[in-house]
């Protein structure tokens, strides 16, 4: 099966082409306007994928001598996320799909995240998907491949957004998840101590916002210096990673008690790029008998592989849907 694939749900243009299960080419473009502002600006994201998608798709059928009648469905990330960008990239897709006479199969940009793991894994079942984004945190449980369940999420800032408003409250800039790992490196992640909301709830929700709001005053109360940037960096990035792995130690006691064993956990999206955090989960769970898997490198951040993968994972060809509105909410499983 050949697919196309598109990704626009933020400040990620990518585009994929796809033969079974192999990649035979992928291109991501981070959008870089951004980096001025801060943060995500959405009407500057719809313009650049706008700019983009076009050229990119030429040369990818150009450098793959593939001709697009070749392809057996077209399918784009039709939400959650920016609606503009979202109708950029599915919109585009569709044409391509309505010129050549083809499916068009939408796809769910977090199912997409979800599924990325068991591109380059034989996932035991059951199985604990983290997904960590910056505009997510959500853990599912998969019993398997086709049962997914939300055990929870953020109540409030997702864990990629807590790293970006941190990054740039230290004046570092945008995205803030590697310039704060890259900080972090030589500072003392002991010289503060930040709160860990929700940490001895038995559940999988968390909480971020506090956080923030800590090192907001540590930064008024502070001298900001290339060594209180470091040290901050450090201690936010150790506090964050205890924080995740002690939740989903208590989450796994209580589904233990309903005797769910859990056998692996997949981390998913562009936080599961932190080195530092990789190792201490690793660390964690080694010798407990449960598998951790990563995506590939490419499908960490937002990427059009992961969302060819789950049109290949789940085809069917009752999806085609020329019809589908993007939608910048969409929960887990109202597509696939
Ligand atoms: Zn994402």
């Amino acid at each position: 099966m050949l697919i196309f694939a598109t990704e626009s749900s933020c400040d990620e243009t990518s585009i994929c082409l796809m033969k079974d299960k192999k990649i035979l080419e992928h291109k991501t473009f981070s959008q870089e306007i951004h980096k001025i502002h801060g943060g995500v600006v959405p009407e500057l994201a719809s313009r650049a994928h706008l700019e983009k998608i076009q050229t990119m798709t030429e040369n990818l059928f150009n450098k793959t001598n593939i001709e697009p009648n070749k392809i057996d469905a077209f399918t784009a990330t039709c939400g959650p996320g920016l609606i503009g960008s979202l109708l950029v990239g599915s919109t585009f897709t569709k044409s391509l799909a309505i010129s050549f006479q083809k499916p068009f199969i939408p796809v769910n940009h977090l199912e997409g995240h979800i599924l990325s793991t068991s591109f380059n894994n034989d996932i035991k079942f059951p199985s604990l998907i983290l997904l960590l984004t910056g505009g997510h945190t959500q853990v599912y449980l998969m019993e398997d491949e086709r049962k997914i369940e939300l055990l929870g999420q953020s109540v409030d800032d997702a864990i990629g957004e807590a790293f970006d408003k941190t990054a740039k409250l230290l004046g570092l800039s945008y995205p803030g998840g590697a310039e704060i790992e890259r900080e972090a490196m030589d500072g003392d992640e002991d010289k503060f101590i930040l709160p860990k909301p929700l940490v001895n709830e038995k559940n999988f929700n968390f909480s971020f916002s506090g956080i923030k709001t800590h090192i907001n005053l540590l930064t008024k109360k502070n001298k900001v210096n290339k060594k209180f940037i470091k040290d901050l960096s450090a201690s936010f990035q150790k506090s964050i990673t205890e924080l995740l792995i002690k939740k989903i130690a208590r989450g796994l006691e209580r589904l233990k008690l309903e005797k769910k064993d859990i056998r692996s956990i997949s981390v998913v999206g562009g936080v599961s790029n932190n080195k530092y955090m990789k190792n201490k989960i690793e660390n964690y769970f080694f010798n407990k008998n449960i598998e951790i898997y990563y995506p590939l490198k490419e499908m960490m951040i937002d990427n059009a592989a992961m969302i060819a993968w789950a049109c290949i994972k789940f085809y069917n060809k009752e999806k085609n849907d020329l019809f589908f509105k993007p939608k910048p909410r969409l929960s887990v499983r109202s597509i696939l």
